[in-house]
């Protein structure tokens, strides 16, 4: 298949471009497309065979749910089964923006589309062209980030042209995203709300909308026996090629234990990179070293995580270190997507100068064949 570009922003939308993309949707086919959390892979949400070209199209395990994406609250009245009272409370407060949520799915839903469960991911986007890209469909585009399974997840449409070029029918170039990490999930189903995938709007604005919300046990935690909610929460993904630690403990000594590694990689012949801040970026010897924003606003480091795991990719780098950031706010979603993308492989360097290091998860050695996305 030959895949179409075009180009446009959020205020000059191409309509001629938007009505033809919203025909290749109909008749099932698919577009990539920028939201204002990464880019996402669209197909028509209520047609199976879309799902289906959609996981082909990622590589992506057909178990994994997709966020169906809307452009009307009203919409959500064909999709979902029950909607309880807090989730007009919380499309009030954050909607449209960068949160999902979970509800008991209608029949018009097809398993396909929601990895065979009897619930259904919800977005209302605020990216413009978003927006006028779910209009022109009809209402309802699932749509997964637009990348291979397993990679990063695309912040720019050449990332979207680099995995999945001459796979999908056409892709948006709508410029570099806004957020830079997906939309946070909030699962409505269960007895209390909970946050199954942290992103920009935090758990601490959740709190203050509708009270006390939990959190899912397995976000920032290695491996879980319970079965995770969302598949992909225990597999490693946003994965660079190379390979990724990240050390926590006092910022001198990890700084210290970092070039100590990074010399040691480099004398076996390994070109390196480290992930730091503009505060700890002086500190560094590497053949990269790349700062993710500042520690006075961890949104950008959110905001450039991703593009910075592919550009490593990019450049060759085959060992890398990060320095850990503080999980609170909106730190636990660039610290969910860190781990990940380490396959969960922690330095931690306690106070007595002593040092720990987990071993990764199983499931996470190697190269697995399953891989979130
Ligand atoms: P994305 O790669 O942004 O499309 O993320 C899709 C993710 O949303 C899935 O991997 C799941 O983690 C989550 N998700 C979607 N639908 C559901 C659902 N019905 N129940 C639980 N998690 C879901
Ligand atoms: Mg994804």
């Amino acid at each position: 298949m030959v895949t179409e570009y075009v180009a446009m922003t959020e205020d000059r939308i191409d309509q001629a471009a938007i009505d033809h993309a919203g025909a290749i949707l109909r008749a099932g086919g698919l577009v990539a497309f920028p939201t204002e959390t990464v880019y996402g892979l669209g197909g028509d949400a209520l047609n199976p065979e879309s799902s289906r070209k959609i996981y082909a199209a990622k590589g992506r395990p057909s178990d994994n749910p997709l966020i169906v994406h809307i452009c009307r609250l009203e919409d959500t009245e064909k999709i979902a089964s029950f909607i309880p009272d807090i989730y007009y409370r919380l499309a009030e407060a954050f909607w449209p923006g960068p949160m999902t949520m979970i509800l008991r799915k209608s029949s018009l839903v097809p398993p396909e589309t929601t990895g065979g469960l009897d619930t259904v991911a919800i977005r209302f986007p605020v990216n413009k062209i978003a927006q006028a890209l779910i209009r022109a469909e009809g209402g309802f585009i699932a749509a997964p980030s637009a990348n291979r399974s397993g990679r990063p997840s695309p912040t720019l449409a050449q990332y979207c042209r680099e995995d999945l070029d001459g796979r999908v029918e056409m892709i948006i170039d709508g410029g570099q995203v806004g957020i830079g990490v997906e939309s946070t999930i909030v699962d409505l189903t269960e007895q209390r709300p909970t946050i199954l995938r942290p992103g920009y709007i935090t758990k601490e604005m959740l709190d203050r909308t509708i009270g006390e919300v939990d959190v899912d046990a397995t976000i920032l935690a290695g491996t879980s026996a319970q079965h995770p909610k969302a598949p992909g929460m225990k597999y490693r993904h946003y994965a660079p090629k190379g390979d990724l630690t990240i050390v926590e403990g006092r910022r001198d000594q990890v700084a210290a234990y970092i070039n100590a590694a990074l010399r040691e990689a480099e004398n076996k012949g390994h070109r390196t990179g480290v992930i730091c801040t503009d505060e700890t970026r002086a500190l560094y010897r590497a053949d990269s070293v790349k700062s993710a924003g500042t520690r006075r606003d961890e949104a950008t480091i959110a905001h450039d995580l991703f593009r910075i795991l592919r550009e490593f990719d990019d450049e060759g780098i085959d060992i890398m270190y990060s320095e850990n950031f503080d999980a609170a706010g909106i730190g636990m979603a660039v610290m969910n997507r860190l781990m990940k993308a380490a396959g969960h492989q922690i330095v931690t360097i306690h106070e007595d100068g002593s040092v720990t290091r987990t071993h990764p998860p199983k499931e996470t050695l190697g190269r697995p064949e399953y891989r979130e996305a």
